[in-house]
């Protein structure tokens, strides 16, 4: 399928994507639209002129309403967005002024938190990245006993995700450098980022009740990319017995464009085979995992390009998204529209395909180097940017995530 928008091979928004964002243009207010190759279909024009269905959710600075009008709903409204950009169809293509109307290009618009999050769930569901991190700590046991029987995770703080693009300032808190036991207080030396991978849930579900792995097809309506940045000296000294607090909590970046489970379902694959065997309501009956290349950029302020650090896939996970839905509403908590459920760190088998500073360089004892300018990096420093990207590779087309970056700011 191709669109009469000009859409380069490579490019991470043709026809077959259309994610979601929210984006202004001037002093106008914040807006839903979707991406389509080098452009935004602004979708208030679009439903004024009477070419999407129902009520006109458009209007907003989130796309939770959109979320909200269930899953028959979404597909109704992708199939329209679908039918207009289609190349055979000239409604829009051949209509000049309603087409400029609509169509906007990228670089005229500013990108806006796309959803207004009322939860932050982060799991822990990569085995390699569990074992790298457990093995500095604990040698004998990386793997602790419950991990291959439940998708570890915690609650994580919802108010300071921000949009890719939102300065990081390195956070303050309390160290405790070396083996000392009494701590400091100052800017964090030790400040690094995670390659994750996110999904919002567009359903709600009322207190009491579960969501089993059969129905999270109804419930998860898109994903984004998800760095969690994480401070490892504040989070050495505070997180025993009950995890990280400040360390997670000062900033979370996500990428723009929310990209619709209806996109990515082409590139679900099966696996991966889980031993021992799962519990009842964590097995599932369809391919849940994502075949969906990864890769990390850094960038210092003297270099002129950034450099990839990391190259992974997020089918390297061991738990899958329905699991982590089934096993978050075991208990019978609430799900709510727009809460965002954060895959965890994303590390591969290789020492280049982990998702952390931590890992890469190997908690300091393998510093990365930049080809350009010779700076190693242990951890990050200020001035750096940090770019997570990724796409499903289809016959001829991507679905892609654009990117999710972020510069470090002196504290
Ligand atoms: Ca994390």
């Amino acid at each position: 399928m191709r669109s009469w928008v000009e859409v380069a091979a490579d490019s991470h928004f043709p026809i077959q994507n259309l994610p979601y964002g929210v984006f202004s243009t001037g002093d106008n207010e914040p807006r839903v639209g979707v991406r389509i190759g080098d452009f935004v279909l602004d979708l208030v024009a679009l439903h004024d002129a009477g070419l999407l269905p129902g009520a006109n959710v458009y209007d907003r600075p989130f796309i939770n309403d959109l979320m909200a009008l269930g899953p028959r709903a979404w597909q109704e409204v992708r199939n329209a967005i679908t039918d207009i950009l289609r190349e055979s169809e000239p409604t829009l293509r051949d209509d000049d002024e309603l087409r400029s109307a609509t169509l906007i290009p990228v670089s005229q618009v500013k990108m806006h938190l796309p959803v207004r999050i009322g939860a932050f769930v982060d799991f822990y569901s990569s085995e390699q990245h569990a074992t790298n991190v457990g093995s500095m700590f604990r040698p004998d046991a990386p793997l602790m006993p419950n991990w291959k029987h439940l998708p570890v995770g915690y609650n994580g703080r919802a108010s300071s995700v921000v949009v890719s693009g939102t300065p990081i300032k390195r956070p303050h808190g309390q160290t405790a450098p070396g083996q000392s036991t009494e701590p400091i207080f100052g800017p964090s030396k030790n400040l690094d980022f995670e390659l994750e991978v996110g999904f919002f849930t567009g359903t709600e579900n009322p207190l009491g009740n579960q969501v089993p792995t059969s129905r999270a097809a109804d419930f998860i309506f898109g994903l984004v990319l998800v760095n969690d940045w994480s401070a490892r000296d504040i989070q050495r000294w505070e997180y025993q017995p009950l995890g990280p607090f400040l360390a997670k909590s000062f900033a979370t970046t996500i990428s723009p464009w929310v990209v619709t489970m209806a996109a990515l379902d082409p590139f679900r694959i099966a696996g991966p085979d889980q031993d021992p065997p799962v519990l009842d309501y964590l097995k599932y009956d369809k391919p849940w995992r994502l075949d969906m290349d990864l890769e990390i950029h850094l960038k210092t302020e003297r270099m002129s390009q950034p450099q990839v650090i990391c190259r992974t896939n997020y089918k390297n996970m061991y738990w899958n998204m329905a699991q982590q839905l089934a096993h978050q509403t075991v208990n019978g908590t609430n799900v709510q529209i727009g809460d965002l459920y954060a895959s965890g760190t994303v590390s591969g088998d290789e020492p280049d395909s982990f998702g952390s500073m931590l890992e890469l360089a190997w908690r300091g004892e393998r510093p990365l180097v930049m080809q350009e300018t010779g700076e190693e990096r242990k951890f990050l420093e200020d001035g750096d940017t940090v770019m997570l990207t990724g796409h499903c590779q289809g016959d001829g087309y991507r679905i892609g995530f654009g990117e999710a970056s972020g510069t470090i700011r002196p504290a």
